[in-house]
């Protein structure tokens, strides 16, 4: 059996119909090369969102059982549409719910935690040539109870269900084409970056960067799973998080909460020299520091007023280099 390759779509990626004809295609293609394909969906767009609000108008404090009963459908309606079309451009495609995949999690609704995946329907459908179709963010309880992974959990479900297939890796596609060194919408300049090791990863969800849920990137480095996060909606290559033996590049500027401002790259707390700018361009700009915290891979500072965009440009711009990511 060739190799087993896991790909996840975002709800953006499965919003309506026609972004369905681009997701069908993407798989086609990827099955047309390797048969061995496994498919996790979001649910589309805001639907889990749609889920939650109407189950607010009806009552206040619903029960989370029945809110997994509920924002578990999300998911189940993009994979049996997704399979519809791939069925009918002629792939022979099944979709598969969190227990029915083999999915068992622990008791806490909206947050579980995935216990153990039991391969063996998965597997048999692989054997087969169908191309299998799962929903992200669910699983069942030792109740037989659908529980939820909590909010972007795809992700999770994703890399856990590639861990437990020792698949080769999975790619997480959206509608951004990977992770850049600041957040290109309030940033000018950004560069993508082509590698990053899952501890820089961690670090930057860690920061507050929305691209990733952070289960997934620490279920990856468990399993030696790399995650590749790539777009669906162009070729261009993506970002590959996997493990990087030794090196030490900066790799990212965050900002959180306004005003504690982030640098991650590993090795980072031998970097004197991206020390000393730093603090350079924090008395030049005149700003008050509270705290300047420093690990193995990040640097992490606390200022006492909110501290504009531009910083961070100042600070990506003469710390990342170009050739050097
Ligand atoms: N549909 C869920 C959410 O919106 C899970 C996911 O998309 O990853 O949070
Ligand atoms: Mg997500």
């Amino acid at each position: 059996m060739k190799d087993i390759i896991v790909l996840k779509f975002g709800g953006s990626s499965v919003a309506d119909n026609e972004k369905l004809k681009i997701v069908a295609e993407k798989i086609i293609n990827m099955y047309e090369k390797n048969n061995n394909i496994v498919v996790i969906l979001s649910a589309q767009g805001k639907m889990t969102d749609k889920l939650i609000e109407e189950a607010k108008e009806l009552a206040k404090n619903a029960e989370k059982r029945e809110m997994d009963a509920l924002i578990s459908c999300g998911e189940q309606m993009s994979a049996a549409k997704l399979s519809i079309l791939l069925n009918s451009l002629g792939y022979k495609a099944i979709s598969l719910t969190g227990w029915q995949a083999g999915v068992y999690t622990d008791n806490t609704n909206q947050n579980a935690l995935i216990q153990n995946i039991n391969t063996e329907r998965i597997l048999k459908e692989l054997e087969q040539k169908h191309i299998v179709i799962i929903t992200g963010f669910q699983g069942i309880n030792e109740n037989l109870d659908i529980t939820t992974f909590g909010r972007g959990g795809s992700d999770t479900s994703a890399v856990a269900i590639a861990a437990a297939l020792n698949a080769k890796n999975c790619y997480i596609f959206s509608d951004v084409d990977g992770i850049y060194t600041a957040d290109p919408n309030k940033v000018n300049g950004t560069k993508k970056l082509h590698a990053l090791s899952y501890d820089e990863m961690l670090e930057i969800s860690s920061e507050g960067a929305k691209v990733l849920h952070n289960r997934c990137i620490e279920i990856g480095e468990k399993f030696k799973i790399p995650i590749i996060t790539k777009s669906t909606f162009n070729n261009r290559s993506g970002t590959v998080i996997s493990d990087i033996i030794e090196e030490n590049t900066i790799k990212s500027i965050i900002k959180k909460d306004l005003s504690r401002v982030s640098i991650v790259g590993n090795g980072i707390i031998r970097n004197i020299e991206a020390m000393k700018e730093v603090l350079n361009i924090i008395q030049k700009n005149k700003l008050d520091m509270l705290e300047f915290d420093v690990t193995e891979s990040k640097i992490s500072i606390t200022f006492k007023n909110l501290v504009d965009d531009d910083i961070l440009e100042e600070i990506q711009n003469n710390l990342i280099k170009k050739e050097s990511i």
